[in-house]
């Protein structure tokens, strides 16, 4: 599109439309969308439009936004149908941690038993 700012980064072009995506919920401030490598029946990733690098940045934000992004999660799961059976939500956060997408994004995953710890 013509208008929009050029990003290297693929969930802000997943957020402008630029990537498609199987998109399940959209708020002013979040957007969900299936995970491309699901991981159970429900695995949703759930990002802020803005660009965060991480939890750390997110939280740092200081307006609301990771509690939007908290309740977007809540809601997705809300209409996966697994709010009553259980689900997890994972923010992976760092190299160490399996983060491979340096915008932050919540893994909402349900639908399976899930085992703790993770591994
Ligand atoms: P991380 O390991 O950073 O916490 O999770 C990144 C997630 O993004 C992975 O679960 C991966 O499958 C998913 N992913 C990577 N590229 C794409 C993509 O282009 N589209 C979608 N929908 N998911 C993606
Ligand atoms: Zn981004």
């Amino acid at each position: 599109a013509t208008l929009s700012l050029v990003t290297d980064c693929l969930f802000c072009n997943i957020a402008a439309k630029e990537i498609p995506a199987e998109i399940v919920l959209e708020t002013d401030r979040a957007l969900a969308f299936r995970d491309i490598n699901p991981q159970a029946p429900t695995h949703v990733l759930v990002i802020p439009k803005a660009h965060h690098e991480n939890a750390a940045a997110l939280a740092a934000a200081d307006d609301g936004l990771a509690d939007d992004l908290l309740q977007a999660c809540h809601a997705v799961a809300v209409l996966e149908g697994v709010a009553e059976s259980g689900y997890r939500v994972v923010l992976n956060t760092g190299l160490g941690a399996g983060q491979t997408v340096f915008h932050v994004h919540a893994h909402v995953l349900g639908g399976r038993s899930l085992l703790w710890p993770p591994g």
